[in-house]
């Protein structure tokens, strides 16, 4: 079944005007909200933890941040962009005591609402927007008179208009240019999880990272394995974002793309795909996300080993290095 596709027409802006919207955290997504809504004419305010950068940055963009309880007072739409593993505490301790009836609660990503960390009362509206990329793209294609496509949800509409009024935060911010996509909190908030931890990030990481031990344990230069099994994972994905897999066969050679065709396939096996089922199935299950805030909740000690680990492995020291002498790479180091 195809889906549903909402743009600026099926999106008025107008469920949003002489109202006022809460964004809670100035951060990736937060400041891209913030500043885009404003821009499109709605009242904003902003609560940031006072002290830190994010609450200097916020004042620097000619906001006055206050606590939460100050700026979600009267706001038709709060949003809520603190990051996914603090939200439960900040919602137990100042937002729950302070929504009033007929309030929308707003999400840019469903795991708290769909796992149950966040249960808010049946008289609030409970709907997401999730920006299909990061806050600064969300920001800079706006200005560019553009938008990134956007995810719509709605979870619970105790007012009659939720889909109004996260329609019109869509326009807000640009994504109703792009497109808005319907989903459920369950689909996205499932699907989010398995891309990142199956694709985006698990998968090709461990790809990446057993190829390259492959190439030194067989004697090869560090320096040359990194180019061939990381460095140049970004020119294929570039083929692959502008134009597919056919468009990326087209412009490599015959005999790349022979060996893609024959090898692949012993890459990622059925007993891969068997195990891909699996951690489908402890997202569903509830399994990860119950994992995951335990690790958060007994000081992210598992967390940190493990990233040190990767941290200090010779990939990365290697691509330290290398990614020095290619001055046109705005190289980051963490
Ligand atoms: P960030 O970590 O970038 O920003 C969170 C902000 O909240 C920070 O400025 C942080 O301040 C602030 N903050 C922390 N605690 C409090 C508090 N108690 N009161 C007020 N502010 C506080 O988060 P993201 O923008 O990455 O993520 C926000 C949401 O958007 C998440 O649900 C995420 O899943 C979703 N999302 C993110 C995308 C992305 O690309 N980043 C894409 C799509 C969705 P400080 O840094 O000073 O601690
Ligand atoms: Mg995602």
């Amino acid at each position: 079944m195809a889906a549903t596709i909402y743009y600026e027409k099926d999106a008025p802006i107008d469920a949003l005007k002489g109202k006022k919207v809460a964004v809670v955290g100035y951060g990736s997504q937060g400041h891209a909200h913030s500043l885009n809504l404003r821009d499109s004419g709605i009242d904003v305010a902003v609560a940031e933890l006072e002290g830190t950068d994010n609450f200097k940055l916020a004042t620097e963009h000619g906001f006055a941040p206050t606590d939460v309880k100050t700026a979600m007072e009267g706001a038709t739409l709060i949003i809520i962009t603190l990051p996914d593993e603090i939200q439960a505490k900040v919602y137990a301790d100042a937002i729950g005591p302070n929504l009033a009836a007929g309030q929308t609660l707003g999400f840019c990503h469903g795991f708290n609402i769909h796992f149950k960390y966040i249960v808010p009362p049946e008289t609030v509206n409970i709907v997401m927007i999730a920006p299909k990329g990061p806050g600064h793209l969300v920001r800079s294609e706006y200005e560019k008179g553009g938008g990134v496509p956007n995810l719509i949800a709605i979870e619970q509409d105790s007012t009659g208009d939720a889909k109004q009024i996260a329609l019109a935060w869509a326009n807000g911010i640009g994504g109703a240019r792009a497109g808005i996509i319907e989903t459920t909190y369950k689909e996205e908030t499932e699907t989010d999880l398995f891309g990142e931890q199956v694709v985006l990030c698990g998968g090709l990481t461990a790809l990446i990272k057993a190829s390259f031990e492959t190439l030194v344990e067989a004697g090869y230069q560090p320096e040359i394995a990194y180019f061939e099994c990381m460095h140049e994972v970004k020119l294929i994905v570039d083929l692959m974002y502008e134009g597919g897999m056919s468009y990326m066969r087209y412009s490599i050679s015959n005999t790349a793309e022979y060996g893609d065709l024959t090898r692949g396939p012993r890459i990622i096996t059925p007993q891969t795909k068997a195990e891909m089922k699996k951690i489908l199935s402890e997202i569903t299950s509830g399994q990860f996300a119950k994992e995951w805030v335990n690790e958060h909740q007994s000081g992210l000690k598992n967390f940190n080993a493990l990233y040190e680990k990767d941290h200090d492995s010779q990939l990365e020291t290697v691509g330290r290095k290398l990614r020095d002498m290619m001055k046109w790479i705005d190289s980051k180091k963490v």
